[in-house]
């Protein structure tokens, strides 16, 4: 499968790693839209959110644990953050891996 963030969870494509685990990795987005801008993701392809099965509704917990640790280690944990989870088109999603952005070091402002 030519999936991107699948090529970077098993090594075959760069990223600048800063969290793994048997399940989750999490890296740099290659396009920051903040001074903060962190790529969370499953080892396990799944497309979207509506790919997303019962058994594997506690990665969606263990992720944003791991925003959580990365949020305070990234010290935007006080300052505040946002974590995002985009679904097909209207949600804006282009990589069809599900992926939780952590993004922060600056005021958001809604865009929807
Ligand atoms: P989404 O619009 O939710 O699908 O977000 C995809 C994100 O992945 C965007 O913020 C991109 O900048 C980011 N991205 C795409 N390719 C890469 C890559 N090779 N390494 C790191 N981030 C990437
Ligand atoms: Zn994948």
């Amino acid at each position: 499968m030519d999936c991107i963030f699948c090529k970077i969870a098993n090594g075959q494509a760069p990223a600048n790693i800063i969290y793994q685990d048997k399940k989750i990795i999490a890296f740099d987005d290659i396009y920051p839209k903040a001074p903060q801008h962190k790529l969370i993701i499953p080892r396990k392809h799944i497309a979207t959110m509506n790919d997303l099965a019962k058994d594997d509704a506690g990665l969606i917990e263990e992720m944003t644990l791991v925003a959580q640790k990365l949020a305070k280690e990234l010290n935007i944990d006080q300052t505040g953050y946002r974590i995002i989870i985009n679904c097909n088109q209207d949600g804006g999603q282009i990589v069809y891996h599900l992926h939780l952005h952590l993004i922060g070091g600056r005021p958001l402002m809604f865009t929807g």
